[in-house]
């Protein structure tokens, strides 16, 4: 079983990196891959957990990205993660994103009894900040019964608190991550349904660009959208990823939910030269 996208504490999932991978052998998967949003911070901890269970670690990022107002998530499997030029736009990604949670906290602060104190406390010292932390936050004042509950009532973009965080657009995204010998693969793209799947002039941009991939089975992309992306990466020679995207305690994803096969992730380590 390899599932290739999960979050830890290092950014908005729940676990500690060892205590992840130690999640993910109780659930029989033999390959993991750490994904965290535009952090590389959980690596040494989780590989060091792997070795010591005997399962496989798989170094990776989500790295965030942006297509006008769309966020746009962009798996990156074994990049460098001392490359200069991802490493600059990562702690720039991750320092805005303090500085528009910051922001955001101070619209909810008008309504709510929600101090940025309050959200850092739900943080470590260079955790990636993001609205779940906010609902975490949200959940301990006791204004909201869960993460879930928040995205629905007032951290959507929607809402009226919301403001976006700065972001390279996906095709720089994905020259980035093969700038870093990395390989880039499209996180779930069609969770909005086939129709909000990124226009196919752009996804075609991403292929010039270097997209090895497309993430198809995951439980947020619509049944309408899987189709569509399995015919769109049939005819580009694109390859398919299926993946959890497990949050622990902060999503209901579970590890090895949804999985990637044996070739595709073959697939991925020859392009990485792994
Ligand atoms: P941000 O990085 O601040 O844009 O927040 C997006 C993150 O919030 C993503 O990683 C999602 O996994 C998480 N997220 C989005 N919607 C929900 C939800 N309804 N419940 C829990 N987490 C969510
Ligand atoms: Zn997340
Ligand atoms: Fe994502
Ligand atoms: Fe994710």
């Amino acid at each position: 079983m390899i599932d290739l996208h999960t979050h830890s504490s290092v950014s908005d999932g729940t676990e500690s990196p060892a205590d992840l991978i130690a999640s993910a052998a109780r659930a029989g998967l033999d390959v993991v891959a750490l994904t965290d949003h535009d952090s590389t911070a959980g690596w040494a901890e989780a590989a060091a957990a792997a070795a010591f269970l005997g399962i496989e670690f798989v170094p990776g990022m989500e790295l965030s990205t942006r297509f006008g107002v769309k966020s746009v998530h962009l798996l990156a499997y074994y990049p460098d993660p001392l490359n200069e030029a991802l490493v600059d736009e990562t702690d720039r990604i991750r320092q805005a994103r303090l500085t528009r949670a910051e922001t955001m906290v101070a619209r909810l602060s008008e309504d709510f009894p929600i101090s940025w104190h309050d959200v850092l406390a739900q943080t470590q010292p260079g955790t990636s900040v993001g609205r779940p932390h906010i609902a975490d936050a949200l959940i301990e004042a006791g204004v909201v019964e869960s993460r879930a509950d928040a995205f629905e009532r007032m951290l959507h973009p929607q809402a009226g608190y919301y403001e976006p965080i700065y972001a390279p657009s996906p095709v720089d995204g994905v020259r980035l991550v093969r700038l870093a010998g990395g390989v880039p693969v499209l996180a779930h793209p069609a969770t909005r349904g086939r129709d909000n799947v990124l226009d196919a002039r752009y996804l075609d941009a991403l292929v010039d660009a270097g997209l090895f991939g497309l993430e198809v089975e995951h439980r947020e992309n619509t049944e309408d959208g899987k189709a569509y992306l399995r015919e769109f990466a049939a005819s580009r020679g694109l390859a398919m990823t299926g993946s959890s995207d497990y949050h622990g305690a902060g999503k209901p994803n579970r590890l090895g939910e949804n999985v990637t096969s044996p070739e595709v992730f073959a697939a991925i380590r020859a392009a990485a030269g792994i």
